[in-house]
């Protein structure tokens, strides 16, 4: 048996890799099984639940016409108990039956400026892992995790193993190794960066399924059409997808079988999906909020709103992104639509999140493209402008739920709220905005947008009394 240790026992990982898994295990190829645990103290209810029911859960999932079906996932066979010291991580991944090593972090869980270097003056918890690893402990970022994993492996000669990066993150395989090795540099470990360097590689991947956080009513819905009473029930869209670069040092399960595509390049794929599907959601979720909406599929039917999300894509992400082998225009329909689906009800909470590594990853390059090319980028620059009106609704303490960022620090966000001119402190935020923070014509641009956007919510104010 092949295992896979992933890193980040999620939903999306249960609504994505580990479905994949399950149906070659279904086709009779069960040469392949997950091993799953997380580098942080999260979701230790969800993680007890699986444990109980041997790591089998039922995913629940729905079509934008509201049928849904269930699937008893069975692929991931050890669940993986939070420990301080990382012990039986690092166990499983230093076992010479591992082979790949998969993670899900989230965009922010990598710390990389714009020049893909590490952030060190901007993240204390990176500071803080590397002082850890140091000190002999284990560390609990995906950089001090992996290092930790990675000294026991090289130790115990238990060969190759690819790092398998299934976070929306542009060059997401590139990137992070890159963000590894720096980390490893850092640490002064001459052996161990020669060891990752011989013996891991790291594909880039895109990856795409809508799995929004589970709630109550999953389990209940699952309950009903299976009769079994599952504490660790998820629910997705039926839409899936994954492309990998098939870039595996030590083998791999045969996921062409179950319609993974398999490519040597994945630029495209993935350009097409972090500006056309992420950057989207994000608009539509910043504007859901301002109009107070509570869910993604209720600003996407907002004519309005879905009109912002349309003009984005057309006149500025589109453009750019040619010429390019996917169908673009059919790409922005498809999501529109999948955005749409009322049965998902994925929350604006969920989606507006970490928007202090969403804009220089999903909103900036466009900006960044449309400059060097010359004219105007007003439809893009909506983007940015409708997170300052959200950011300065949550300064104010008037967003309806609690805004999670782990980029942001919110003395600095609070003093762009603070400013006498809000948009040109916005533009000079470095974190955001790399080399064009300040540049006269982002200013000018999101000034512009910034005005729009205040229109737009003095006039839902208005309508509804
Ligand atoms: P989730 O909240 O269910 O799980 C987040 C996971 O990340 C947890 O296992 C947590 O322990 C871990 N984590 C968070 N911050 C970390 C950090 N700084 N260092 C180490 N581990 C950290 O979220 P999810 O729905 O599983 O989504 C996770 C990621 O998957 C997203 O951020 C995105 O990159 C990718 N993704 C999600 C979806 C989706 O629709 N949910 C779709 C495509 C891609």
């Amino acid at each position: 048996m092949n295992f896979i240790l992933h890193l980040g026992l999620g939903s999306f990982h249960r609504a994505h890799q580990a479905v994949y898994v399950h149906q070659l295990r279904q086709q009779g190829d069960t040469t392949w099984a997950i091993a799953g645990g997380n580098l942080r103290p999260d979701m230790a209810e969800t993680i007890a639940a699986l444990q109980a029911q041997g790591g089998r859960y039922t995913l629940e999932t729905v079509t934008p016409q509201g049928e849904r079906s269930y699937t008893r996932i069975e692929s991931i066979e050890r669940i993986i108990p939070y420990q301080d010291d990382l012990a039986p991580l690092i166990a499983a991944g230093a076992d010479a039956a591992t082979r790949i090593i998969s993670f899900t972090v989230t965009e922010a869980g990598y710390y990389l400026d714009a020049a893909n270097q590490l952030d060190w003056a901007n993240f204390p918890d990176l500071r803080a892992d590397l002082a850890a690893v140091q000190a002999g402990r284990a560390g609990h970022t995906i950089y001090g995790g992996l290092v930790s994993i990675l000294r026991a492996r090289m130790a115990a000669g238990a060969g190759p193993v690819t790092l398998m990066n299934c976070d929306n993150l542009r060059h997401n395989g590139d990137r992070s190794r890159g963000g590894l090795l720096q980390f490893i540099d850092a640490l002064g470990d001459a052996a161990l960066k020669a060891w990752v360097q011989e013996y891991t590689s790291s594909p880039n991947a895109m990856v795409d399924r809508i799995t929004p956080r589970p709630t109550p009513d999953v389990a209940e819905r699952v309950k009903a059409a299976t009769g079994w009473n599952d504490q660790a029930a998820l629910m997705g869209e039926s839409f899936i997808q994954w492309v990998i670069e098939d870039r595996f040092i030590a083998g791999r399960p045969a996921w062409e079988a179950v319609g993974v595509e398999m490519v040597d390049s994945v630029q495209a794929y993935e350009e097409a999906k972090i500006r056309l599907l992420n950057a989207t959601h994000s608009c539509i979720a910043w504007a859901g909020t301002l109009a107070g909406y509570q869910y993604i599929h209720e600003g996407t039917h907002d004519a309005a709103i879905r009109q912002m999300a349309y003009d984005y894509v057309t006149d500025d992400a589109i453009p750019v992104l040619l010429p390019c082998p996917i169908d673009l225009e059919r790409y922005r329909d498809v999501v529109l639509d999948r955005f749409g689906n009322p049965a998902i009800a994925d929350t604006n909470q969920r989606v507006a999140m970490d928007a202090f590594s969403k804009i220089p990853g999903m909103i900036a390059p466009t900006i960044r493209d449309k400059l060097a090319r010359g004219g105007s980028f007003d439809s893009v620059a909506m983007l940015p402008a409708l997170f300052l009106a959200y950011l300065q609704r949550w300064h104010a303490g008037q967003i309806p739920y609690a805004y999670q960022d782990q980029a942001m620090d919110p003395a600095v966000a609070h003093a762009i709220c603070d400013a006498a001119d809000p948009v040109a402190a916005y533009a000079a935020d470095t974190t955001l905005w790399g080399e064009m923070a300040s540049d006269p014509r982002l200013i000018a641009a999101l000034r512009q947008a910034f005005a729009r956007v205040q229109a737009f919510v003095a006039e839902r104010a208005k309508s509804t009394g």
